[in-house]
């Protein structure tokens, strides 16, 4: 998308898993490159789902980023040079991510937030929130629901395959935990 301004700004695209976070994220820095711009991409240092180094899509794009555990140490990769940020998995940092994006904007960089706007349990995630009250342009996406095949604005968690309580700790040992997108019709959470 073409955005007509020229100073800095904060872009977030949100959705459940499996909504093409990832994949926009990566399509919208691609294009920042091929128009010859300065771009920096970071990723929370828990996430290492495919790969410790990059932005990986569940359809196969990536897209090489640094592997941060602070927002603060967004600072050490950037310099005046640097025209965009991109940060996928951003309900994982702390809220001080959201101070960092309202900076580095404020610098002039455009700044591409992508990640989950709910929790399992439908939610708001972390810093999410917070992040979508404060940025110029929002894209909140949709999935498809693994039941019904409407769109899905949902994550949902399961454990051995069964829709996980409201109450489920993080991670079962010797349990296989996964996850699907649904609508809110198929969206299940044990009390
Ligand atoms: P996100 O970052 O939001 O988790 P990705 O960008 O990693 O999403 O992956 C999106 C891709 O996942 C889609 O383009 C599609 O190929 C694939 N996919 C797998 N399951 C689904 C689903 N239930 N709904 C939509 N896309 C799906
Ligand atoms: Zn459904």
């Amino acid at each position: 998308m073409y955005r007509p301004v020229n100073h800095g700004y904060i872009e977030a695209v949100i959705g459940p898993m499996y909504s093409g976070k990832s994949e926009e994220l990566i399509r919208r820095l691609k294009r920042a490159k091929i128009a010859k711009q300065n771009v920096v991409v970071f990723k929370p240092k828990i996430d290492d789902r495919y790969s410790k180094e990059d932005v990986v899509s569940h359809s196969g794009d990536s897209m090489n980023a640094i592997p941060i555990s602070k927002p603060s140490e967004i600072y050490d990769y950037i310099d005046e040079r640097t025209q965009v940020v991109g940060i996928d998995e951003v309900q994982f940092f702390s809220e001080e991510i959201v101070d960092v994006a309202i900076e580095l904007a404020d610098k002039g960089i455009r700044v591409i937030a992508a990640g989950l706007d709910m929790d399992f349990k439908g939610e708001p995630f972390g810093p999410t929130p917070k992040l979508l009250a404060i940025a110029e342009f929002v894209d909140k996406i949709q999935a498809i629901c693994s039941v019904c095949g409407q769109p899905a604005t949902r994550s949902q968690r399961l454990i051995n395959g069964e829709p996980a309580r409201y109450d489920d700790p993080i991670i079962k040992v010797g349990a296989v935990e996964s996850y699907e997108a649904r609508c809110r019709k198929c969206h299940v959470v044990y009390k």
